[in-house]
């Protein structure tokens, strides 16, 4: 039968919404049904079909936040109506977002907090490709300033997110990613004279490299590329992609200097859905100085009362996110977040401790000195099964964990990935442990003989 309006119906049907006629049928999956139905038996069938995804909570696959304070979720319901683009129609939205670029642009240590000039973004992907905008427009003015050709443009980097091999394409810009050499697992200053050349817009480094949490050498590649100015006179800009570091560094390694603090650092995006703490949704770029954006690159709207400057590959989006990120920035302070952060840290190198004392694994990354993450590897004597199997045997218990091939060159190395993140507690992730160690246990005596498990994750 099909699902149809219920005027003139018994209410008394609604006694429960399980017994009642129309929550009898099959969901019309791919048309439009005919006729309306109730809103309360549709709201259970539909909430009941997401009973099948994986549990947020238990996906230590993502970045992303996954647990919010109730006073965040009430802001995200006051906010649901508050389009970001209109800001003329919402000044106090608009406002909003601009007291978080500078609280932001403070925290990654601007010269100028109080000029700088950013933006919000639906996540560090769009913050990715408007760095890498302003970085291909800047080195096109100044080649023709130069009076000189521009060739293809090319943009330099390690193992990137897959956000960049966007950009590139997406923008027509080659992406040059230097392929990771021996035990490496991120760019070495040493790889850039060989990638770098006069058409290179910038060269972005990785604060939290996606596959293994570590963070790249953002101070060394700046001096080389300083050198390579002395050198060649060639004045490459470099972007930070902080899409999680940014949110932990000034937090739990204050003293690493990645950031602004670096003269040759022009932009850095950050993803305040990931250790920004705020809900799906947002993430920021912010420049160095005026000079580091292109004016031609902002566009001033007057058709919505007022006259703007924006720069987004979005006209509409949702503002709740943006509200949940100034909420969380005033509630936690930055004790908060220095508490919440070091937290993640101290459970990931737990974990990451007490994962080698399996003495099955070779840690790939312990936790230490960057993102609240571990990374490991099997010994190479293990056979009985693989990571994949691994990922799999847990997952009958909910965790969802990456495994994954490392990137070029060194794609013979598949690992496995833990992200902690807020709301991962000490005692979730001894759970998770216990797990580990039983599917170990159990693949020992029932040896895998033919693994049809693979990597199915993305990175996020
Ligand atoms: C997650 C991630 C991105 C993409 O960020 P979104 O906010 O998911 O768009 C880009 N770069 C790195 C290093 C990341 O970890």
């Amino acid at each position: 039968m099909s699902l149809h309006a219920v005027k003139g119906k018994n209410s008394s049907e609604f006694i429960d919404i399980y017994a009642s006629t129309d929550s009898d049928a099959k969901l019309p999956k791919y048309k439009m049904p005919d006729d309306s139905s109730d809103p309360r038996i549709i709201y259970s069938v539909v909430r009941d079909e997401l009973l099948l995804d994986g549990n947020s909570r238990q996906n230590l696959a993502t970045f992303c936040t996954t647990w919010v304070e109730d006073e965040v979720k009430q802001l995200m319901t006051d906010s649901v109506d508050k389009n970001m683009i209109d800001k003329d129609e919402y000044p106090q939205t608009a406002e909003i977002e601009s007291r978080c670029v500078h609280i932001i642009a403070d925290l990654w240590n601007s010269p100028q907090a109080q000029e700088t000039i950013g933006c919000s973004t639906t996540g560090s992907s769009e913050a990715a490709m408007l760095g890498g905008l302003a970085m291909k427009w800047r080195w096109r003015k100044n080649r023709e300033k130069q009076g000189k050709e521009t060739g293809k443009p090319n943009l330099v980097t390690g193992p990137v997110q897959v956000c960049w091999e966007k950009f590139a394409r997406y923008f027509d810009v080659e992406l040059r990613q230097i392929p990771l050499e021996g035990d490496a697992l991120g760019m070495q200053p040493s790889d850039l004279r060989k990638y770098c050349d006069e058409n290179t817009i910038g060269v972005v480094a990785t604060l939290g490299v996606t596959f293994t949490g570590i963070y790249e050498p953002v101070a060394e590649l700046a001096k080389e590329l300083d050198a390579i100015q002395r050198d060649t006179g060639l004045d490459i800009p470099l972007h930070v992609d902080g899409a999680s570091g940014g949110f932990i560094a000034p937090f739990i390694q204050p003293e690493l200097v990645w950031d602004f603090r670096i003269e040759r650092v022009k932009s850095i995006n950050s993803s305040g859905h990931k250790y920004g703490l705020s809900p799906l949704g947002v993430g920021w770029v912010v420049w160095r100085s005026k000079e580091d954006l292109p004016e031609e690159l902002v566009f001033n709207v007057d058709y919505l009362g007022g006259n703007m400057p924006t720069f987004a590959l979005n006209f509409s989006r949702p503002g709740g996110q943006i509200i949940a990120q100034y909420y969380n920035f005033l509630r936690l302070g930055r004790a908060g977040y220095t508490k919440i952060q070091q937290a993640c840290a101290d459970t990931a190198q737990w974990l990451a401790d007490e994962l080698n004392k399996l003495g099955i694994f070779d840690l790939v990354y312990d936790g230490r000195g960057a993102l609240p993450a571990v990374a490991y590897k099997l010994k190479p004597g293990v056979t009985q099964f693989n990571l994949y199997d691994l990922s799999d045997r847990i997952r009958t218990r909910g965790w969802l964990i990456a495994s994954y091939p490392l990137p070029a060159d060194r794609e013979k190395t598949v690992v496995q990935r833990i992200m902690i993140r807020h709301g991962v507690s000490r005692d979730l992730a001894a759970l998770l442990l216990d797990d580990i160690k039983r599917a170990i246990d159990h693949f020992r005596q029932n040896p895998v003989v033919n693994s049809t498990a693979k990597a199915t994750f993305h990175h996020g």
